[in-house]
């Protein structure tokens, strides 16, 4: 019933109410900014009047390109309480890509943070944006930059009451949206509806989930425009707790000095960024007598990183979830009869991606459709349903039929599932890189490699790599008579110009042949096992971007 629905609007409503002077803190561009809920308050209507001013209303889009701050989380709900759609876009992604999610997606507002102002004129095209009115750059002035109807935050806001009122919503209403890259390269839009919000929140909020509650001060170093910083802005706020958000790029030298100084007792990111702290926490005294517990995802928590932060005080949560399921699905919670078992076998519970949260199911098939035994042992394809994971895709008919079955989502992970009920991802179904986690399209990579007319074959995996997970490397069948050194160089200049250098392979090997599979497609499973040797990129360290996660 409208009005009474499952929606974001109540969180606020009681944060504000209940915990006025609870605060908001944010590292930006222009140093820290403090404010509380009732402040911040105020600035979301302030906002949604605005858009609405500038003509955004019920269903329309906002998109934003921008890192984890106080001015991202005002449109967290200034968008959806007014009925519009949030839609968070990774600036990481190269033009071509961003040009499709714009265009796809029909924006019609574009926040951007002064420093990618100049990634999105890169990636500016008026075909693509054109239906984006406006782009607000959040700051106080507008980059001399191509892109047009640019106006900065402070003039768009201007001269607004924070007197609007948020209109009843019904449950279903779109409220959030989030692209995931698949291994065609062509990304998929995956909407939120206000439910699934507010239940994805929820469940988040229990114990089972993340167990937060309002003493807490949360900081998520998982980026706001990667599903949503996995919930933890609604989650924060629906509890009252405090926020920190990092800003950009923080270094681990900025993470160790907020958690200090903000008492930061839940924070949440890939295992990258723990790698990266516990690295500096070695060299430099961090006191993080505060921090309760890490919530690690988006890519498998590497033991030692576990057992390093146990030795430390602070609880790991291993996380598992997709854009699709908004994203929370599993978590590596103890059960209370695994309490009193030592110490390494509660490790090795806690290394698996967990128990289903409350709320969702899962069934495991294996190739013939059936189901398999929970005997840690047999694997297959992990299929998950609930009110919070989505039941198809934007626009694409096509993969709403080969990833869903009935009210089942596909996840495309091979998992086992152990005798106490916990998941273990074993390996992916396809094969995207995974870097620090963001994905890589290795097809992409590959089609450009083989358009080098010297280049008969080129397949490229993710090699393990202790820092960023996953490296491409590329391995290339040679044209007789190529010369190799030219022809790296040749091959790494092509990938240069269309893609962020991060997606660059770290090494280009010369194999004799790429192994098959019975349909003559290349078996990325048997280049893996037979060429994927983690020695190959242990050397490399991209200094990878700008990126905040
Ligand atoms: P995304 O949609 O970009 O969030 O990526 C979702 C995918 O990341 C999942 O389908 C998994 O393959 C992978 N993933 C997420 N969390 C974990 C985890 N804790 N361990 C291993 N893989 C994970």
């Amino acid at each position: 019933m409208a009005g009474y629905d499952q929606t974001l609007r109540p969180f606020l409503w009681r944060a504000e109410k209940l915990y006025p002077d609870r605060e908001i803190v944010a590292r930006t561009h222009e140093g820290m900014v403090r404010t509380t809920y009732a402040g911040y308050a105020d600035d979301v209507r302030r906002l949604a009047g605005a858009l609405e001013a500038a003509g955004v209303g019920r269903g329309d889009r906002v998109g934003t390109v921008c890192w984890n701050h106080d001015r991202h989380f005002e449109t967290y709900f200034a968008a959806p309480n007014m009925g519009a759609q949030l839609h968070t876009i990774n600036p990481l992604l190269p033009d071509k890509q961003i040009q499709y999610i714009v265009e796809d997606a029909a924006d019609t507002v574009v926040f951007v943070d002064p420093s990618l102002a100049e990634k999105l004129a890169s990636a500016y095209d008026p075909d693509a944006f054109g239906s984006v009115e406006r782009i607000v750059v959040v700051g106080s002035s507008v980059p001399d930059l191509d892109l047009p109807g640019a106006v900065d935050y402070e003039s768009f806001v201007a001269g607004r009451d924070a007197d609007y009122e948020w209109p009843e919503l019904p449950g279903d209403q779109p409220a959030g949206m989030c692209y995931t890259s698949g291994t065609t390269g062509r990304p998929k839009g995956v909407e939120y509806t206000q439910q699934m919000l507010w239940s994805h929140t929820m469940a988040e909020c229990t114990e089972m989930g993340l167990g937060l509650d309002s003493s807490d001060v949360v900081m998520p170093v998982v980026p706001m425009f990667h599903v949503n910083a996995w919930g933890l802005p609604f989650a924060t706020t629906a509890v009252g707790g405090k926020h920190v958000y990092p800003g950009p790029s923080p270094d681990p030298s900025d993470l160790a000095r907020l958690i200090e100084a903000e008492g930061v007792t839940v924070t949440a990111g890939v295992p990258t960024v723990w790698l990266g702290l516990l690295e500096y926490i070695e060299d430099n005294d961090v006191d993080l007598s505060a921090l309760d517990r890490i919530v690690i995802g988006g890519a498998a928590a590497p033991e030692s990183v576990i057992r390093q932060f146990d030795d430390l005080g602070v609880e790991v949560l291993h996380a598992w979830g997709m854009t699709e399921t908004a994203p929370i699905g599993t978590v590596g919670h103890l059960k209370p009869d695994l309490e009193d078992t030592d110490y390494d076998a509660q490790v090795e519970k806690r290394e698996k991606q967990g128990l289903v949260v409350p709320g969702l199911e899962f069934k495991v098939v294996d190739d013939d459709g059936e189901e398999t035994p929970w005997d840690g042992e047999a694997f297959g394809e992990l299929l998950i349903r609930g009110p919070w994971v989505t039941d198809g895709y934007h626009g694409r008919p096509e993969a709403n039929e080969s990833d869903f079955e009935g009210s089942w989502l596909r996840t495309g992970d091979i998992v086992t599932v152990d005798r106490d009920g916990y998941v273990e991802i074993v390996d992916r179904a396809d094969d995207v890189i995974k870097s620090g986690g963001e994905w890589i399209s290795s097809q992409e990579l590959e089609n450009v490699i083989m358009a080098h007319d010297e280049v008969s074959e080129a397949a490229v995996v993710g090699v393990p790599h202790e820092k960023w997970g996953e490296r491409p490397v590329a391995f290339v069948v040679a044209a007789e008579g190529a010369d190799r050194d030219r022809l790296v160089e040749e091959v790494l200049a092509m990938l240069d110009e269309e893609y962020p250098d991060w997606w660059l392979p770290d090494e280009v090997e010369f194999v004799d042949a790429i192994p098959k599979t019975a349909t003559g497609k290349f078996s990325k499973k048997d280049i893996r096992e037979e060429h994927a040797d983690p020695s190959l990129v242990e050397n490399s360290a991209p200094e990878r971007r700008e990126s905040g996660d």
